[in-house]
């Protein structure tokens, strides 16, 4: 088959070879690659129904469905995939276990909560922190850092477990989405007194499908109506049987709110983690990890909690967290302890960093600064890239002409207290379906207050800037109220949605429906001077009012549209409008074809209200 030549720039073909392309990649990339022009590609691409520029990212779909036609096979690298070569151009690899196997230590368990909500994760997790057998040094107050650890006694000797304080199924689901395999164990918390409800079964599929040994906590047993025995028959319908009904999941009957059970609790982690887990990892290798938080600190700048899953992760190693980088600086307890190093299942803060990493991004710590870097900066680029590609709006050739015409926007700055509310906050906007006609688009998302700059972002086009749980900084305040730039606050995120959502509908163009309003028969056509022809009718449905819009129908075909009721008179006199059953005289301005026996249909155009 001949090149396609299209517009006159001639097209390679392919031979069925393969190309690689990084997910979010664009015209140009493809180009590159297999030695097109930008503009042929964007040309094929738009005969295919489908319009974008040459520098724009591309979704999978397209890539590969341009390919096909141009006699390539695109692969499209998933961002793990790349991630995973990124890191061998540098000689790295996450996740394994490095030595020899009888060199691995045992590490603590690392521990979820999860439940209905009410049932008592949070309560449990805070009677928990306080059962453990280790005194703290002096001066330590205990902090949320997002995971903490307790050590406990399980037949003499003291055992360190792992707890994510973070409760809810969202960050588990978001670690897991990520690849970070985090937690060892589930504890799935149900109250005594309610029984299974929607989120316990919820829970319950995220851990089965992550392949993560349950312990049950069936909690409020201090309650009266409190019925365990109800919850362990229950469970069974979901393939947790209790082990003293033949089954080998661990029930425990706790009261978190008067601390029963919770040694129990922590012995029935412990014995499934040996029954079932062999946790083991090297203290010796390369350490490497997962963010579990990260924000900013007003005084110490970024922070993350990272949980140290192998290796012993040290002050001043060089580490790369997601798309951050940066020394460590000093690593922090739970009790904001100072601590020279975190061995595996260790939640620690960084601090350090030169930007908040996300929820649920690993981390590595490599030899040089430099490498660290160059890791972080890659990765930017790439969530860039990525992030155009998922919001850009596919427009077809139909829209075309209403697209070139107007394509309207929302652009939001998000900025937040910590990474995954500004994420949780984004993905819940994005959710947002209003219309075809606008697109929601984040342009600019941070961790910490409004700032000029952000301010300075949002001149530039029409833009709102959401502050959950933050505020705008020094002069940019003054900045956004000189120049008029639309600045929210938020500290719930539904609020946040319900303002972006009306934020849209208002700029929806109105609906207009067209609403029937009276017919009329014509009987007989009148020359009148000056006016012109007046069909001479009988109202036969609803009313004919003047001045509105009106078409004439001859046997059944519209003969013209887009005509005005200009007069509308009752024998000599002028009426406004004229009801079923009564003849008139209806003028309809300069149009003059009119016969007997035409129908005159007449309509307003309404306003339909949106959904
Ligand atoms: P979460 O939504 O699962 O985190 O639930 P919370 O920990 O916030 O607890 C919900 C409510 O149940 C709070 O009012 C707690 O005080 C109460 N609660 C939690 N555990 C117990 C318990 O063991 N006994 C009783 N009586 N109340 C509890």
């Amino acid at each position: 088959m001949a090149a396609p030549s299209m517009g006159g720039v001639s097209l390679p073909r392919g031979n069925g070879q393969s190309v690689r392309l990084p997910r979010g990649a664009s015209l140009t990339d493809l180009a590159e690659k297999i030695g097109a022009q930008p503009a042929a590609l964007v040309t094929a691409l738009f005969h295919l129904g489908e319009m974008v520029t040459a520098t724009q990212s591309v979704n999978d779909e397209t890539l590969q469905l341009l390919g096909a036609e141009i006699g390539w096979v695109i692969q499209v690298v998933s961002p793990e995939d790349e991630d995973r070569e990124l890191l061998e151009t540098f000689d790295l690899t996450f996740g394994d276990v490095e030595g020899d196997e009888d060199d691995w230590d045992i590490r603590p368990p690392v521990v979820t909560v999860m439940g209905h909500v009410d049932h008592g994760k949070t309560k449990l997790l805070d009677a928990l922190r306080n059962t453990n057998v280790v005194a703290r040094e002096a001066g330590g107050i205990t902090q949320h850092i997002g995971a903490y650890q307790i050590v406990t006694e399980l037949e003499g000797i003291e055992r360190p477990i792992t707890f994510i304080d973070t409760p809810g199924h969202e960050s588990f689901t978001a670690m897991r989405a990520r690849g970070a395999k985090v937690t060892d164990i589930v504890v799935l918390v149900v109250a005594a007194d309610d029984g299974v409800m929607p989120q316990t079964v919820e829970a319950l599929n995220h851990a089965q499908a992550a392949e993560v040994p349950i312990v049950v906590a069936v909690n409020k047993v201090d309650k009266e109506g409190a019925n365990p025995a109800k919850i362990r028959q229950q469970l069974t319908e979901y393939g947790l049987v209790a082990e003293e009904y033949g089954g080998d999941t661990m029930f425990v009957d706790v009261s978190a709110l008067n601390r029963i059970g919770l040694d129990e609790l922590t012995a029935a982690i412990l014995l499934t983690a040996d029954a079932s887990l062999d946790l083991r990892a090297n203290t010796e290798q390369d350490p490497q990890g997962v963010v579990i938080e990260g924000k900013l600190d007003k005084g110490r700048g970024p922070v993350a909690t990272v949980l140290v899953q192998r290796g012993t992760l040290r002050q001043g190693d060089s580490i790369v967290a997601g798309d951050a980088y940066g020394r460590v600086r000093s690593l922090l307890d739970e009790h904001g302890n100072k601590l020279k190093e975190a061995l595996p299942a260790r939640p620690v803060q960084v601090v350090g960093l030169t930007s908040v990493p996300r929820a649920g991004d690993t981390f590595l710590v490599v030899e040089e600064d430099r490498v660290a870097r160059q890791i972080a900066d890659r990765r930017q680029a790439r969530i860039r890239n990525a992030q155009n590609a998922s919001m850009r709006k596919r427009i077809s050739l139909e829209d075309l002409d209403a697209a070139l015409k107007e394509t309207r926007q929302l652009n939001l700055i998000i900025k937040g207290d910590n990474s995954g509310t500004v994420e949780a906050l984004e993905e819940a906007l994005m959710k947002i379906e209003i219309d075809d006609e606008i697109a929601l688009r984040v342009i600019h998302r941070g961790v910490g207050g409004i700032t000029k700059s952000d301010i300075d972002l949002a001149l530039a086009d029409d833009v709102i800037v959401l502050g959950f749980n933050v505020r705008a900084e020094g002069q940019a305040t003054e900045l956004a109220n000189r120049e008029g730039v639309d600045v929210r606050y938020y500290t719930v995120i539904y609020q946040a949605i319900e303002e972006i959502e009306a934020a849209l509908k208002g700029m929806l163009k109105p609906i207009y429906e067209e609403v029937q309003l009276g017919t009329a028969e014509v009987r007989e056509v009148f020359r009148v001077p000056k006016i012109g022809n007046v069909a001479g009718s009988l109202v036969r449905s609803g009313t004919i009012v003047r001045n509105s819009k009106a078409r004439l129908i001859r046997d059944g075909a519209v003969i013209a549209d887009n005509l005005t009721v200009e007069s509308l008179r009752r024998f000599k006199d002028d009426a406004t409008e004229v009801r079923e059953g009564y003849e008139c005289g209806i003028g309809l301005g300069s149009f003059n074809d009119i016969k007997t026996d035409d129908v005159i249909e007449t309509f307003e155009m309404r306003e339909k209200p949106r959904e």
